[in-house]
């Protein structure tokens, strides 16, 4: 079959036509003929090696774990699916059995065979899963827009991290308008929030994000040094930051901002803590590469009682991602030309993985079907 084969001891990335096509083996496998799958932002990650002990399969493997597909045979125990369902995958499982099952956070597992990761995934025809990673798509989820429930069942972990929900009122900002923070914007959409700011560099992208028709701000992020400019972010800060940039440089406190000199800093990214308003609650929920720091004035974080918390992938959360696809697109939210999604076929990979990072492209997708 045709699939992207990584070679992690090499660190290469190849198409190939010769790989050999997984068979059901077990009874409660599902073999799916894989339609739509997305390249992530962690799989530069992964492929750079800066994902710590959550790093591919060294010895080769077939990355791709957002997928959505078409099941074409199933073991003899499963009976929840059958040939001809339009599903999409959960790629991460606990072993069940460890002491993070016990407490209720099972997206720590370290024995997380995770599909695209440290098993082979969907950058491929044909993918086999255990029946308890796949999930029936709605029929008013077409299978392309089934493909991010993946990346929407991590959005909602990090919604969830928030506990409470915040006023409606809430001064949001949401850091990069990429695919997650587009994501993020919608689900502050459809949850009654209107005082949203977005901001991000890369205008291809403000603009995508602002076709969405949220009515909200979108913009580049030295305007927040202006939007900011002779305010005191203790008082007229945001309450709710989600950093969806993973670029440490975007997260960085680096000289106070919000004050009336702060047109000196306009150059450089503002820095999300002085932007937080007393009480902020503040997600780390971009990936930054493992290793690389940022500086931080713990007296912010005290004075200012912050609660700065990161999100793992996506426990708990994906059933309710299916069903929030649903909702999206009965509310014209799920139109992947909309979002900025960009279609390949495998072959194209490189131009693929190029236009995701150079921006041209808010999400892009390998078509195989
Ligand atoms: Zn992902
Ligand atoms: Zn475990």
């Amino acid at each position: 079959m045709r699939a992207l084969w990584w070679q992690g001891d090499s660190k290469t990335l190849s198409y190939a036509e010769n790989i050999e096509e997984p068979s059901v083996q077990k009874p409660d496998d599902v073999k799916i003929k894989v339609a739509f799958s997305g390249i992530c932002g962690s799989d530069f990650h992964f492929m750079s090696n800066e994902m710590g002990k959550f790093s591919p399969k060294q010895d080769g493997v077939v990355l791709g774990h957002e997928f959505s597909g078409t099941v074409v045979e199933v073991g003899s125990n499963v009976g929840k699916f059958k040939v001809g369902d339009h599903v999409s995958i959960d790629p991460n499982a606990c072993c069940g059995v460890c002491s993070w099952a016990s407490r209720q956070t099972p997206h720590f597992c370290e024995k997380n065979e995770a599909i695209g990761v440290k098993r082979n995934g969907g950058w491929a025809e044909y993918c086999v899963v255990p029946d308890s990673s796949v999930y029936q798509l709605p029929p008013e989820v077409p299978l392309d827009a089934g493909a991010l429930s993946e990346p929407y069942s991590c959005v909602l972990r990090g919604w969830k991290m928030m506990d409470k929900l915040p006023l409606k009122s809430s001064k949001v900002l949401i850091q990069g308008a990429g695919i997650i923070g587009s994501m993020f914007a919608c689900l502050f959409y459809v949850n009654g929030y209107n005082n949203v700011t977005i901001s991000e560099p890369h205008e291809g992208r403000r603009k995508t994000c602002s076709a969405l028709g949220l009515g909200y701000d979108v913009i580049h992020p030295q305007e927040l040094g202006l939007l900011m400019s002779g305010k005191d972010a203790d008082s007229d800060g945001f309450d709710v930051i989600y950093d969806c940039t993973g670029n440490c440089k975007a997260v960085q406190t680096l000289e106070s901002k919000c004050r009336p000199s702060m047109h000196r800093a306009s150059s450089v990214w503002p820095a999300t803590i002085e932007l937080a308003r007393r009480g902020a609650f503040i997600s780390m929920f971009g990936c930054c590469p493992a290793g690389e720091k940022i500086e931080v004035e713990p007296f912010q974080i005290y004075w200012k009682e912050l609660r700065i918390t990161g999100s793992f992938i996506n426990p708990f959360c994906f059933e309710e991602a299916v069903n929030l696809l649903k909702d999206l697109k009965g509310k014209e939210l799920l139109n992947l030309d909309k979002l900025g999604v960009r279609v390949f076929d495998l072959k194209e990979y490189e131009e693929a993985l190029k236009s995701l990072k150079t921006g041209t492209a808010a999400k892009v997708m390998f078509k195989l079907q």
